[in-house]
């Protein structure tokens, strides 16, 4: 029987090491939860970097067969691997320059890319052992665009869908890549490519248009005898995980705790991983202006600020980092009273007990990412507003804003125009509030994870099928 193989850069589990031995706990992301009524079913399975280095051939033998019992498959990366393919090409070229900070972060070098394409030819080799002829395999995201030309070259008979989590940029941006057009034909090894929105689709196919010896036409890319479809599949979340979990008692408590301390103030809360592109620092410079533009505002709204640690090693996220907390600092001096502080700072992540307190008792959520594939946060926050009440202020650059379109829809880098949606949104009538949310939340209940997934596979055997007729 046919099988399905998911690939991704990480597998869905966190692999721990306590004195000699490897600990195994699954992970409950998103995107493992809409996966997972797939990966686990008959001999499916996931391919993927268990997340850590493990060295050593016995230690590998071991981990692989605990992997095994979760349908999951690993692929080993040595330290250099991590920090070439991962660190070096995926997060210094392709998400700076796919995220328009090009001229800013993006690093090119040779041996980095050299890397890029060993590690997608390690992830290929690792696949090849378990693939047959008619199986289906998707690739997921940036780190492994090479992937699906490599495996279409080594076994032509198989399905092969592609889906890329950030933005694909305009070509104007894309085209700066020095080795843009073998990432180019590395997606194009794919039956079906998917991206989280219109733009994304359209960037793809003029970047292709320009670059390549191809036809396309509408959203159709013909290359030799290959018809290759480009649509897009905006990504949902478990959005009943987000109700129930709202409805926990334990939730509930910590809510009330949550608003017994904000009572007198309105609360607007925002939570992002540390990185460039989620306009963190412009937000607080919104704030700034919002407390000189309104005084009055002073002492009556609380800004309760997450930002999750990530590659704070690296120099430009650390110097992001200090940049926030400077910010942070300046702007608490300005501003605070013996009672109250303006801004709630904390650099760390909550389980997601806490999360969902605060989703469900934020009067705001204050998302303005300068560039975002999707966004998440946002649609969680939806999730969670069981009353209907709660507004989201929502960066045209988000993926989600294409969705979400009864949010407070923001130009991010216009710091007057946010602080304008913060008094609009925490002025807003009931009744303005729940009708927009209502048909938010319909929205993200409609199009959730688990009809996510169903209509990228629907789509890719419809594409099959179609190739099929044409030969
Ligand atoms: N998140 C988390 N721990 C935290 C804060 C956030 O796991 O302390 C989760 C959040 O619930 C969301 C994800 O991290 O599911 C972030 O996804 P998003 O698409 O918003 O941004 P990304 O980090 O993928 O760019």
């Amino acid at each position: 029987m046919p099988k399905t193989i998911i690939v991704s850069n990480r597998l869905p589990v966190k692999v721990t090491k306590q004195d000699d031995a490897y600990q195994l706990s699954s992970s409950e992301g998103g995107l493992a939860t809409g996966l997972g009524s797939i990966y686990k079913q008959d001999d499916n399975l996931w391919v993927g970097w268990p997340g850590l280095e493990i060295d050593r051939h016995d230690d590998q033998l071991s981990v692989t067969e605990q992997l095994k019992e979760l349908s999951l498959m690993p692929v080993f990366l040595s330290q250099d691997e991590i920090n070439q393919y991962y660190e070096g090409f995926s997060n210094e070229v392709l998400w700076p320059v796919f995220h328009y900070y090009a001229s800013t972060y993006a690093h090119y070098a040779e041996a980095n890319w050299e890397c890029y394409q060993r590690v997608n030819q390690k992830f290929c080799d690792a696949i090849l052992e378990v693939a047959n002829p008619g199986d289906t395999i998707w690739v997921h995201d940036y780190q492994l665009i090479l992937l699906p030309k490599l495996i279409r070259d080594a076994r032509p008979d198989v399905s092969i869908g592609f889906f890329q989590h950030i933005p694909f940029p305009s070509d104007e941006m894309f085209r700066l890549i020095p080795w843009r057009s073998e990432l180019l034909e590395g997606m194009l090894g794919a039956d079906l490519i998917g991206f989280h929105t219109f733009d994304d689709v359209r960037h793809f196919l003029s970047a292709v248009q320009r670059l390549l010896p191809v036809q396309v036409s509408a959203n159709i890319i013909t290359s030799g005898e290959r018809a290759i479809v480009i649509e897009s599949f905006p990504m949902g979340i478990d959005d009943k995980k987000y109700g129930n979990l709202s409805q926990q008692p334990n939730v509930k408590i910590e809510a009330e705790l949550i608003k017994e301390t904000f009572k007198n103030q309105k609360l607007i809360l925002s939570i992002d991983r540390l990185d460039y592109s989620k306009g963190i620092l412009q937000r607080l410079h919104a704030l700034e202006v919002l407390f000189e533009k309104h005084p009055e505002l002073i002492t009556k709204i609380t800004l309760y600020m997450i930002v999750v640690p990530s590659r704070d090693q690296v120099p430009q996220y650390k110097e992001l980092r200090d940049n926030i907390d400077k910010k942070v600092g300046n702007i608490n001096a300005r501003y605070r009273t013996l009672e109250w502080s303006p801004i709630q700072y904390f650099y760390k992540s909550f389980p997601i007990e806490t999360l969902s307190a605060l989703f469900s008792t934020a009067d705001v959520c204050l998302i303005t990412p300068m560039r975002d594939g999707m966004n998440l946060v946002s649609k969680e926050y939806v999730a969670s507003r069981m009353h209907n009440d709660g507004v989201l202020i929502l960066s045209e650059m988000a993926g989600a804003s294409k969705e979400l379109i009864d949010a407070i829809i923001v130009n991010p880098s216009n710091v007057q125009e946010v602080s304008r949606a913060i008094v609009k949104s925490i002025n807003m009538p009931k009744a303005e509030q729940a009708r927009r949310m209502v048909q938010m939340r319909q929205n993200v209940s409609k199009f959730n994870i688990s009809h996510w997934v169903k209509i990228f596979m629907d789509r890719l055997s419809e594409v099959k099928q179609m190739q099929r007729s044409m030969q």
